[in-house]
């Protein structure tokens, strides 16, 4: 059975920077968690930083660009939580490898997590197209990433990865 690597807050373990969770619902989600497939992380927490915390946005790049160490993760009050990000997307990674996951669901905008949008490092509420430290790492390493707006592919890809 192929493990699907999620973003916590996704399984409303209460993690993000606001001490809340965003739950996923619906038949996909629920069928993939009753039966055993959703292997729950979040980098964020996993790289050391608390509950709750500044929120933090990347500046500079977009996740791709930290990993190559042009952009950094700064808080809206300037402190620089680059090394934390990156700490928590390599513990991520180890993670998907450990439990044999391929595909990744991970929440959408999030500077770790976010896989199409991320926010634009001006702490204004404006995003644009970028992903997170953490979804940046798993595609650079081959991983079948997602957010939880693209559910019905994941439905897709395991179909064609179990046949
Ligand atoms: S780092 Fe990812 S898993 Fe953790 S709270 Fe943010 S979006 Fe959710």
């Amino acid at each position: 059975m192929e493990r699907i690597l999620v973003s916590s807050c996704l399984l409303g373990r209460p993690v993000r920077y606001d001490g809340a969770g965003k739950p996923v619902a619906g038949a996909l989600f629920e069928g993939w968690r009753a039966a055993g497939r959703l292997v729950p992380f979040c980098p964020e927490v996993g790289g050391g930083l608390p509950v709750p915390r500044p929120p933090a946005e990347i500046v500079g790049g977009d996740g791709t660009a930290v990993l190559d160490g042009t952009a950094r993760v700064l808080t809206d009050n300037g402190q620089d939580v680059t090394e934390a990000f990156l700490r928590g997307a390599r513990l991520a990674l180890d993670t998907a490898h450990r439990s044999g996951a391929r595909i990744a669901i991970l929440k959408e905008g999030s500077p770790s997590c976010g896989s199409h949008r991320i926010y634009d490092g001006t702490f204004s509420g404006r995003s644009t197209a970028g992903d997170g430290v953490t979804a940046a790492l798993l595609e650079r390493e081959g991983l079948h990433v997602f957010s939880e707006n693209d559910l019905p592919a994941v439905a897709a890809l395991l179909a064609n990865l179990e046949s």
